[in-house]
């Protein structure tokens, strides 16, 4: 078993209800055991076109190898219908693996941890919230990444149906 992190983007549809149905579908897989699932957040698109994005990230436990795990997200992406008609197009449903524990690779096909990490609000700010003080050694923790991305613009939603979103000071 290894634990995970994964992250879930889109801004085409009903991101929310999509994400939500993308994480159903991953819960749906016997190799799959989800931990913790952060709050919605809508960003500013960043090198992509298109409106703002709805984001999660959710930590997760596996059987599955990265390459296994990878090959899961990408079919629950195929099944929502994303399509690549050029790059940084609109989406449907973006799925990137952020961390897997003990595996570490730069591949243009899996590259982990993903770079993105430490760059992207929408990714730091939903990951920090389920796992405050994740420490990562090669790069230290990854609150004291906050700062740099402070001018990208992200706002966490209200949950609609519980107020886990009320619990986060
Ligand atoms: P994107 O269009 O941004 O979703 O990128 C998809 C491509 O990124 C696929 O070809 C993946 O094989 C590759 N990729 C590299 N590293 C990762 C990762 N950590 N998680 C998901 N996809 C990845």
């Amino acid at each position: 078993m290894a634990f995970s992190f994964i992250g879930f983007g889109g801004n085409l549809g009903d991101a929310r209800q999509i994400i939500t149905d993308a994480i159903v579908c991953l819960a749906q897989r016997t190799e799959v055991q989800i931990i913790n699932k952060s709050c919605f957040y809508q960003s500013a698109p960043i090198d992509a076109i298109g409106g703002d994005y709805i984001n999660s990230v959710i930590r997760i436990e596996t059987d599955l190898d990265p390459y296994g795990l990878l090959y899961v997200c990408q079919s629950i992406e195929h099944q929502f219908g994303r399509e690549r008609p050029y790059t940084n197009a609109p989406r449907t449903l973006d799925i990137d693996i952020l961390f897997y524990e003990g595996f570490e690779q730069n591949q243009t096909d899996l590259t982990l941890p993903h770079p993105r990490i430490t760059e992207r609000s929408f990714v730091l700010l939903p990951l920090l919230e389920i796992e405050p003080n994740f420490f990562w050694p090669e790069v230290g923790q990854l609150k004291d990444f906050l700062p740099k991305v402070a001018h990208q613009r992200i706002s966490r939603l209200t949950c609609k149906n519980c107020d886990c979103g009320q619990q986060i000071h």
